[in-house]
């Protein structure tokens, strides 16, 4: 009996990739399709390849795939935030503006509660 054959396209519908793999950096050694909480990513069937993201709408936005990848310092993955999670604010004295995760954010805000 001959097995059956099945293919795995990555969804098409939705195009938002919550992750961006170099695949010139990525040596497709799989540790993120592993670590993936979601099940957001499966193997490339093509062995050295980066992995296919199958689902990008179940991505937590965790980062574990990020800090699991051995050559995230060199650019093989980052994550690509959603619209709404891009918060930054403004310093208005200064017109300084910050986001998440820069080196040097603003000091908490310790104004009393109103
Ligand atoms: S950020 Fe988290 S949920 Fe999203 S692909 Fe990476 S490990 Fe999976
Ligand atoms: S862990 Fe990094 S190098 Fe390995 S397959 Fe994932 S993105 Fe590529």
């Amino acid at each position: 009996m001959t097995q059956p054959k099945v293919y795995a396209q990555p969804n098409l519908i939705t195009p938002n990739r919550p992750v961006i793999i170099d695949p010139e950096v990525c040596t497709g050694c799989n540790l993120c399709v592993e670590i993936c909480p979601s099940d957001v990513y499966i193997p490339n069937p093509q062995k050295g390849k980066p992995p296919i993201i199958l689902y990008p709408e179940e991505c937590w936005y965790c980062g574990c795939c990020l800090m699991e990848c051995p050559l995230h310092d060199k650019g093989a993955n980052k994550l690509n935030w959603p619209l709404m999670q891009r918060m930054r604010w403004k310093r208005k004295e200064t017109g300084e503006h910050f986001r998440f995760g820069m080196p040097n954010p603003p000091p908490p805000n310790k104004r009393p509660m109103v």
